[in-house]
């Protein structure tokens, strides 16, 4: 080897050298950056644990003297500055649900999802502190007629609520959904369609709405309501409804907040309720249903359990189940609480085996079932031991109100085995179990005659 090549190999050496000891520190140095920042998170919340101890042990003393009042401000307080601490939420859930007003122990439970926390430690908890009054409403009645809580006498409800438009719900999440013969809610933000390389494109949001998917407005480009002006508001709404009704083909029934969950204006409401029938938010809703729970579903700290677990109490509570979905994407890619793909599939075939319990269906679809139910009147015309007539009364728009509503018959006859059923001379599908008949009649003004 000559002289030349000897100090080239050195050289070539020492630069290789130098290389991997920079590789090596670089390394170290994030690895110790790393360290320093779950350092530093822990002790916050360490530190936020050590200051909130005590106000707990205080709200606890409270409860035991039965100052509820007091114990409940001084929660949400609590709730809203530390956010992040899990207890709060799991000891406001649980009195709340013991003083029975459990549509604000759910609302606690929903703000727990959308922090990042355990979740899963969250609702284990509040359900084992629960447990004892965990009954259902009582729903059996005997009325001659009734309408069903929910469509085909299903237990409970629920919907998927996809927000923000992103394409990893059409392309991964959607086929998901077709599996299973289910389908979804998807809240589009209008202004940023085909925009970024996270959202999907118009032609793919209408290929969904011709499957049957929902499309619903969730603004043009998704800003706080409450903290815009006239003219900015009745763009983010209005014009957001007008773009997507001429690009989809059919103008978007319901709308989602960004942001102001649990915390919204009846000014910015008047405003949606200009062109929309109905907005996904707990308190929105629950004049119309009681029994609501829309959680943010996803997550790395929302596991299948909690998702199965919520199903069941949904189920055992008579609830409608909004869960309200993000992307479908794998987590920790930077999206906002995504449910990954394998997660879908796995919760909707758990969904498919308490099929016969559960009314799988979009927003608008459950909605308009509700509220027509609720604005429905049932007139006893005739009733004898072989038939019954009843007048069907509703003060409601049918071009928008037209989901079929489930009406139960007590014939008082045991295990029947045949019935006959016309809605303005229309013969209508009858389902017979033992002495009921469950028939699905248009929401309209009309006659409806059974015979059995
Ligand atoms: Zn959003």
């Amino acid at each position: 080897m000559s002289t030349f090549k000897k100090s080239l190999l050195i050289l070539v050496i020492c630069l290789l050298a130098t290389l991997s000891l920079r590789v090596f520190f670089t390394q170290n140095s994030k690895a110790k950056k790393r360290a320093n920042h779950n350092r530093s998170v822990s002790s916050i919340i360490k530190e936020i644990n050590q200051k909130t101890t005590p106000i707990l042990n205080h709200v606890n003393s409270l409860i035991a003297d039965r100052k509820f009042d007091s114990a409940i401000q001084i929660l949400n307080e609590t709730i809203t500055h530390t956010r992040i601490d899990p207890r709060p939420y799991i000891i406001l859930a649980a009195l709340y649900a013991k003083l029975g007003d459990d549509n604000r122990a759910y609302e606690t439970l929903e703000k727990a999802t959308d922090a990042d926390i355990d979740n899963n430690y969250v609702f284990r908890e509040f359900l084992s502190r629960t447990a004892a009054q965990a009954t259902a409403p009582d729903v059996i009645s005997d009325e001659r007629v009734r309408i069903c809580t929910f469509k085909n006498n299903k237990k409970c409800a629920i919907t998927y609520s996809f927000d923000d438009g992103f394409k990893s719900t059409y392309e991964w999440g959607l086929p998901v959904f077709d599996q299973f013969g289910y389908r979804a809610t998807l809240n589009l933000i209008s202004d940023r369609i085909g925009n970024n390389k996270l959202s999907g494109t118009w032609p793919q949001w209408q290929d969904a709405h011709r499957r049957g998917f929902e499309i619903g407005n969730h603004t043009m480009s998704h800003p706080v309501l409450r903290e815009l002006p006239a003219q900015a508001l009745e763009n983010e709404v209005n014009k957001s409804f007008d773009i997507i009704a001429e690009k989809i083909g059919e103008p978007p029934l319901t709308f989602v907040f960004p942001f102001e969950r649990h915390n919204f204006e009846e000014r910015v409401v008047k405003k949606i309720l200009e062109r929309h029938i109905a907005i996904v938010d707990h308190k929105y809703i629950e004049p119309v249903y009681p029994h609501v729970f829309n959680p943010t579903f996803g997550g790395r700290h929302f596991s299948l359990e909690t998702a199965k677990a919520m199903t069941d109490f949904a189920i055992q509570k008579n609830l409608w189940l909004i869960a309200q979905c993000h992307d479908v994407g794998l987590p920790l890619v930077g999206n906002y609480r995504p449910v990954s793909k394998e997660f879908l599939y796995q919760h909707l075939s758990y969904i498919k085996q308490r099929e016969s319990e559960i009314w799988i269906d979009t927003f608008k679809n459950v909605y308009r079932y509700l509220f027509e139910k609720k604005n429905t009147e049932i007139v006893l015309k005739n009733v004898s031991t072989h038939g019954v007539a009843f007048e069907v009364k509703s003060p409601l728009d049918p071009k928008i109100f037209s989901v079929p509503l489930t009406v139960a018959i007590n014939s008082q006859i045991e295990n029947l085995k045949t019935a006959r059923a016309l809605q303005n001379g229309k013969l209508l599908e009858v389902t017979i179990d033992k002495n009921l008949i469950f028939i699905n009649i248009e929401p309209i003004n009309s006659t409806v005659n059974v015979e059995f």
